[in-house]
C-alpha cells in the first residue's frame, strides 16, 4: 500500500473542489479515505499477535515477537579472502 496513491487521490479531490466538481471531489475524497483506512489496517502490527507496533520498535511489547526485519548481515569487506584449501586429501 502506497501513501502517495492516497495523497494523489486527495490532491485530485482538492482540485475537483476548486473547480466546483463536487461529486467528483467527494468520489476522490472517499477513495482517499478508503486508502487511508487500508493504510491504517496495514500499519505496523505484530505478525504474531497483531498488536500495534511502531516502526522503531524491535520487539512486540505483547508477545516479544521481533517486529523489525533484522538488518542484512554484511560481512566486513576486507582484502583477506580466506580460502579453505584442502590439498593433501588422499
Ligand atoms: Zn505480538
Amino acid at each position: 500500500m502506497d501513501v502517495a496513491v492516497a495523497e494523489r487521490q486527495l490532491a485530485m479531490a482538492q482540485s475537483m473542489f476548486q473547480q466546483g466538481h463536487f461529486p467528483e471531489a467527494v468520489n476522490y475524497a472517499s477513495k482517499a479515505m478508503d486508502l487511508a483506512e487500508d493504510l491504517e489496517a496495514d500499519r505496523d502490527r505484530c505478525p504474531k499477535c497483531h498488536a500495534e507496533t511502531r516502526p522503531r520498535w524491535l520487539l512486540c511489547p505483547k508477545c516479544g515477537q521481533p517486529c523489525a526485519e533484522p538488518p542484512p548481515f554484511r560481512p566486513p569487506a576486507g582484502g583477506s579472502s580466506r580460502k579453505c584449501h584442502r590439498d593433501g586429501g588422499v
